[in-house]
């Protein structure tokens, strides 16, 4: 029997993101862009704000929404991930997820988002846990269009969208 089991030490985090959100809130002020998205199948909400500075960093984070527990502690442990970051390694960040989420493997640099890797043997929890990094993804689109507005709303449920 291992010391320390893993799927206990995984659940432990995720319960923690999800009892004690990190950056929950909304941004207020100049340059913020905020995007919302929403996963109908399971009810999942979120609104990211982000605030660039003029060398393309995140200096300011925060989200707000309600939902499943995989979706709002995927969406805090995201804050932690790319606060203080670039939009470019912000991005790639939202690439590398997604891809955890096919393969099941955590990328050496994702620390505690290692928790969610075992989301992808549930495709339905994939949609959750891919929400929060979805709706980043807008927020920094709209960005990158220097248009601090709302971005269009964003979906992971893929029967309103055309992809795939
Ligand atoms: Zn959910």
């Amino acid at each position: 029997m291992p010391a320390l089991d893993v799927d206990d030490l995984y659940r432990a985090i995720l319960l923690d993101h999800y009892r004690n959100p990190r950056r929950r809130g909304r941004l207020t002020g100049e340059g913020v862009v905020s995007a919302d998205g929403a996963n109908p199948l399971c009810g999942d909400q979120l609104t990211v704000d982000v605030r660039l500075d003029d060398r393309d960093h995140l200096v300011e984070v925060a989200f707000e929404g309600a939902g499943c527990s995989i979706s709002q502690a995927s969406a805090s442990l995201m804050m932690e991930y790319v606060a203080g970051r670039s939009a470019g390694r912000a991005r790639a960040g939202v690439d590398a997820f997604q891809e955890m989420m096919t393969s099941g493997a955590a990328p050496e640099d994702f620390g505690d988002l290692e928790a969610l890797a075992g989301v992808a043997k549930f495709p339905v929890r994939i949609k959750c846990a891919s929400l929060g990094w979805k709706t980043l993804e807008q927020a920094l689109l709209a960005a990158g269009r220097g248009d601090a507005r709302s971005a269009d709303r964003v979906t992971t449920d893929e029967r309103s969208s055309g992809d795939d």
